[in-house]
C-alpha cells in the first residue's frame, strides 16, 4: 500500500491536533523507511513473482520492518520520542504515533499477497491479498485517501492557514498517482532501484507534510495557551 498509510495519518491528526501532520505520516510510513535501511543492509528482501507484467504486485521477505511484535517495538520508539517533544500532549502523541505505526500492519495485511509475519518469518502471517485484484485495491485505496484527506480539512477548518488547506491535499493527490503508476510499468523494478525510494520516500514526504502543517501547528499551540 502507498497513499492509504499517508492518508490514515492525516484521518488520525484530529486525535493529535498539536503534533505536526508530518511526523503522523512518518509514523505510518516508517515499516517501509525500516524495510529500505534492512535491505540494505542484506536483511530483508523483495521478490518479483515472474507474473509481474500483468500483475505488478511484489511479494516481500521483511520480519522486522513489518512484523507486527517488530512494529510495536517500532512504534513504542518513535512514539516516545515525538512525545518528548510535545511537553504537556506526551500522553497523546506517544499513542497516535505508536497507533498509526501499527497502522502500516493492518494496512498492508490487507493487500499484501505473501502475507506480514507476526514475529519472524516462519510465524503465521496476515496478507488478504487484495493486490491480486490491483486496480480494486488501487481504487478503494483513493477511496480511503479522498475519505481521510476529507476529514483532515473538515478538522483544520476553512480558516486554516494556505499550506495545510491547498498543499497537503495537492501533495496527496501527487503521492495518489505514484501509487497508481506501477500498474502503467510492465517491466519490474530491480531491488537496487527500490531501496532509496523506500528509504527516501517516507522521509521526504513527512517533510514536505511537516512544512506545510507548521503554521497551522503553531497557531493551533497559540490558541491553547491563549494567545490566538
Ligand atoms: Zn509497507
Amino acid at each position: 500500500m502507498g497513499v492509504g498509510h499517508a492518508a490514515v495519518a492525516l484521518g488520525a491528526a484530529r486525535a493529535a491536533p498539536r503534533v505536526n501532520a508530518g511526523w503522523l505520516v512518518f509514523a505510518a510510513l516508517l515499516a517501509d523507511f525500516l524495510l529500505g535501511v534492512f535491505a540494505a543492509l542484506g536483511l530483508e528482501h523483495v521478490h518479483v513473482p515472474p507474473d509481474y507484467a500483468s500483475r505488478h504486485y511484489l511479494t516481500f521477505t521483511f520480519p522486522y520492518s513489518h512484523g507486527l511484535v517488530p512494529l510495536l517495538i517500532w512504534g513504542a520508539l518513535l512514539g516516545w520520542l515525538v512525545s518528548r517533544l510535545h511537553g504537556s500532549d506526551r500522553p497523546r502523541a506517544l499513542i497516535v504515533v505508536g497507533a498509526l505505526v501499527v497502522s502500516h500492519f493492518l494496512l498492508d495485511g490487507f493487500v499484501h499477497v505473501a502475507g506480514l509475519p507476526i514475529l519472524g518469518d516462519n510465524s503465521p502471517k496476515l496478507g488478504l491479498g487484495l493486490w491480486k485484484e490491483m486496480p480494486l485495491e488501487l481504487a478503494l485505496e483513493t477511496l480511503l485517501t479522498g475519505i481521510c484527506v476529507g476529514l483532515y480539512l473538515r478538522f483544520i477548518g476553512s480558516e486554516a492557514p494556505k499550506g495545510a488547506r491547498y498543499g497537503i491535499p495537492a501533495l496527496m493527490l501527487l503521492l495518489t498517482a505514484a501509487t497508481w503508476s506501477p500498474l502503467a510499468t510492465p517491466t519490474p523494478p530491480s531491488p537496487p532501484q527500490l531501496i532509496p525510494g523506500w528509504i527516501g520516500m517516507p522521509v521526504l514526504f513527512s517533510l514536505l507534510v511537516y512544512a506545510l502543517d507548521r503554521r497551522r501547528v503553531r497557531e493551533a499551540r497559540m490558541k491553547t495557551i491563549g494567545l490566538g
